[in-house]
Parts: C-alpha cells; sequence; structure tokens
C-alpha cells in the first residue's frame, strides 16, 4: 500500500518514495528545556511517535533523531530569572521532558543529539558559510545573508523582497533586530556572549550557536546532508524550518528534506477555559487524573494537521470511551502471539477487514482520527462475539494495531488492589447515581469526596460516569 504525505514543501499529498529503497531518514525538532512540557509538546511528540512506529510496522528501515535544544535564549533567561547555571536548568527540564515522554508512551528516538555535544561541528558549518559567501561576521556575530540563498521562502511560502521591503518594522525572526545585520531578514548562526555568560571559544570570539544551526548541524552529522522527512510543529515551518533550509542547501548544494510534515496546534478555546485548566497546563498534571493511553486516544482522535480544542469534557469523554477498547483488549489475555490461534473464518475476516481499512486510514498521510474509529468498531465486534476462540484471535489483531499508536492498553482500573475492590468501588458509584437521580445531593458528594479521600478520581461526562485510581 502506498504511503501518501502531505508535504508542506509541496503544499500538497505526495506519494511517499523515501531517498533509498526502503530506508526512511527522519528528524523531528526536539524542545527547548526550559520549563516542564505541556499538552502542546505532547501532541507533537505523540504524532511523531506513531508516525516513525507506523513506518517501521509498514516495512520501513527507520532511523529516528530527535533533538533536545539545550542551549538557547530562552534557556539562560529562565536561568537568570532562577537564580541557577543555564546548563543546570537545561538538565533538570531534559530530565522532566525524558520522565514526560515516557509516562506518555512516547518510544525513544534512534539519536536523541543535544545541541551542546555539536558546538565544535557548528563552528565548522558557519566557517563554511562564511567561506562560500553565505555568511558574514559583524561584531562577534555571525549572520546568515539571506539574499545569498535565492530559494529563500519556499517552505513558508513567503516572498523575500515582501520581506525585505516589510522587515524593518517586522520581528520575523528569534533575535532581536540588530544594527550589525545588513538586511533585518539576516538572522543569526552565531551570536556574541556577554561578559559571564554561557559561551563557547570560536574563531569570532565567545559565543553561542543559533537555534537554526543547531538543527542544520545535527542532522548533517547524525543522518546525512539528505534526508527523507523531516517534521515539527506548524509554528516551525517559518523562520525555524525556512532558516535550516536556507543555511543547509546553502552549504551542501542539495534539498536538506524531501518531505516536510507539521502538526497542527491545540487550542484552548476561550479565557475561561483556560482559567479553569488551573493545574492541568503541564503534562504531569494531566497525568495524575488521565491515563497515557487517554491523552494519546485524545491527541490522535484529530488528524494532525487539524487544530485539537482542548477542553477537560472532551478528554473525559475520550477516557469513557476508551474502555470499550481495554474490555475487547482483555480477551487477548497474556498471551501476545497469535501462531496457533484458530477463529472461524468470518471472524478472521472481520479481523481482515479492519486491518486493511486501518492500514487504508494510517497510508492516507497518517490519518489516525480515522484509524481510531476502526478500533473502535473493531472492539464493538469483538466484545459481542461470543466464541472465545474467535475473540482471543480478533484481540490479539487489536492488541498488535493499537501498540502502533502507542496505546499501552493497561486498565488503570485493575490496579486497584483486587477485583473486589473494583468491584465496591462500582457498587459505590451505582448509589451515588441512585442518590443523585432522588436529588439526595449531599449523599452523593459524600461518596464522591470519600472516594477521592481513597485515592480514587470519579469522573462525570456526557458518556457516564468513569473513575480511575489517583
Ligand atoms: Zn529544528
Amino acid at each position: 500500500m502506498t504511503i501518501q504525505v502531505f508535504n508542506t514543501l509541496s503544499g500538497k499529498k505526495e506519494d511517499f518514495v523515501p531517498i533509498s529503497g526502503k530506508k526512511v531518514l527522519m528528524y523531528a525538532c526536539g524542545p527547548t528545556v526550559y520549563d516542564l512540557s505541556h499538552l502542546g509538546h505532547a501532541r507533537t511528540f505523540i504524532i511523531w511517535d506513531v508516525v516513525y512506529r507506523y513506518l517501521k510496522s509498514a516495512g520501513y528501515d527507520v532511523t529516528f533523531a530527535r533533538n533536545i535544544t539545550d542551549v538557547d535564549d530562552k534557556i539562560i533567561n529562565r536561568a537568570k530569572e532562577v537564580g541557577i547555571g543555564p546548563e543546570k536548568l537545561a538538565r533538570k527540564f531534559t530530565y522532566s521532558y525524558w520522565h514526560d515522554m515516557a509516562s506518555l508512551n512516547v518510544d525513544f528516538p534512534d539519536y536523541e543529539p543535544r545541541a551542546t555535544e555539536y558546538i565544535t561541528q557548528m563552528i565548522a558549518f558557519v566557517e563554511q558559510l562564511i567561506e562560500g559567501g553565505n555568511a558574514y561576521e559583524a561584531g562577534g556575530d555571525v549572520y546568515f545573508d539571506v539574499s545569498s540563498f535565492k530559494e529563500y521562502g519556499k517552505l513558508g511560502k513567503q516572498d523575500l523582497e515582501q520581506l525585505l521591503v516589510g522587515a524593518r518594522e517586522q520581528v520575523i525572526n528569534q533575535d532581536a533586530l540588530s544594527a550589525l545585520k545588513k538586511t533585518p531578514v539576516d538572522f543569526a548562526l552565531w551570536k556574541r556572549a556577554a561578559e559571564g555568560e554561557l559561551g563557547w571559544a570560536s574563531p569570532w570570539g565567545r559565543g553561542r550557536p543559533g537555534w537554526h544551526l543547531e538543527c542544520s548541524t545535527m542532522i548533517k552529522h547524525i543522518l546525512g546532508e539528505s534526508i527523507d522527512l523531516h517534521v515539527g510543529g506548524e509554528d516551525l515551518v517559518f523562520p525555524h524550518h525556512e532558516n535550516e533550509i536556507a543555511q543547509s542547501e546553502a552549504l551542501h548544494k542539495k534539498p536538506l528534506a524531501k518531505y516536510w510534515l507539521h502538526n497542527g496546534f491545540v487550542q484552548i478555546s476561550s479565557e475561561k477555559m483556560s482559567k479553569s485548566l488551573g493545574n492541568f497546563s503541564t503534562i504531569r498534571d494531566l497525568l495524575t487524573t488521565f491515563s497515557p493511553d487517554t491523552i494519546r486516544l485524545f491527541v490522535l482522535q484529530t488528524h494532525y494537521r487539524n487544530p485539537i480544542d482542548f477542553t477537560l469534557e472532551s478528554l473525559a469523554a475520550t477516557h469513557a470511551g476508551i474502555q470499550r477498547i481495554l474490555k475487547a483488549a482483555s480477551f487477548a489475555g497474556t498471551s501476545q502471539n497469535g501462531a496457533g490461534v484458530e477463529a472461524s473464518p468470518a471472524a478472521l475476516s472481520v479481523a481482515e477487514k479492519f486491518k486493511s481499512d486501518f492500514n487504508e486510514a494510517m497510508s492516507n498521510d497518517f490519518n489516525t482520527a480515522i484509524a481510531i474509529s476502526h478500533l473502535f468498531q473493531f472492539a464493538d465486534a469483538i466484545n459481542k462475539t461470543k466464541d472465545e476462540k474467535d475473540r482471543h484471535f480478533q484481540a490479539l489483531v487489536l492488541v498488535k494495531h493499537a501498540s502502533i499508536l502507542g496505546l499501552t492498553l493497561e486498565d488503570r482500573r485493575l490496579q486497584i488492589d483486587s477485583p473486589l475492590g473494583s468491584k465496591l468501588v462500582d457498587l459505590l458509584l451505582n448509589l451515588r447515581q441512585e442518590a443523585k437521580a432522588k436529588k439526595d445531593f449531599a449523599s452523593s458528594d459524600l461518596i464522591r469526596k470519600s472516594l477521592t479521600d481513597l485515592g480514587i478520581n470519579v469522573m462525570d461526562s456526557a458518556a457516564g460516569v468513569t473513575w480511575e485510581r489517583i
């Protein structure tokens, strides 16, 4: 089955044909580690994790690099605010990012370079750009001369002439407009470090690399001069990815990446909503109440290019829905291997139909939204299947495909101390529903509060009442 992807570079959907056969070189821009990760980060890293998993499951030999930006103005500024060294701050938030990614079952990439490990190579990259007439030194900074790269603007669909005309009023890159630049659209490859600030020795004095240069250099040294897939959030298209293209293609005279894929934002619609989110702004806050599967499914229920409207109600509804999948998966038992499991022709054909529908959705620009709707339909069919062997066989197929989406299928309700404990919670919640129906809110509130005190979180949504252990 041919995979199609929407390429930001061409502005259309294209057949995915890697540069060399089944080998896929893939790079995702990782986090700048200066704060805790939030749901927007979760979305970005979950979707590219699923693309990585799906390509591997489709038989591609994928090498995936996802960097960590551990030197940046944001890190330096935050470190000053909190009064610790920037290296220590970066390390602290690198660890918390790893923790969050592991909690969300985001797979480790094959390479996870930190920008500070590649300073020597970054300096060499800049030296070559200066030699080739694409960059210039000014007052200890080095800038990329945008006018030297005729294709500038091709990814972000920006017209260089227009950019130049309007640029004085408009800050179009992350650097403050500098009097040292030949034109305001030029961007920093290397920035002079102030006295006492984090920096490395270079031919232009002590300084640090620009953010865009970091990615171009790490891609070159880890994956090569041309890669197949370059991915990231849509906020990176311009200027970050545009500038990566300018640097790499000016130097190597070949395309940096064949396909550029970008994911949409997570939107929090209203001010009221962002206030009501309160403590739920970070991944670790969300994980105190919602399971990793709930968060993954919530994110993946929207196609990656579309925006997601985030509300706690929609997350709670996802949580309620996931129980259907968990129930179906439970018929797989502990065996993850379908070998030797016999199933009737009817059960086989339902499973085959699911497999082909799932793959058709995923190969259509990774349409996880449609793939998940097939997963739910298949789960419902399994839950209705009476024959034990058929159910077991189909559940194994379900588990395998759910793992492509990175779902753990761990039923957190089963982590209650005994099956009896789980039934007792259900019993109490039934009593609470009865109390509510009789408008006996004192009793229903008391039951809820008592359960919360025991570490059990009760969630009400349009789809019904669910609970899980905190
Ligand atoms: Zn990048």
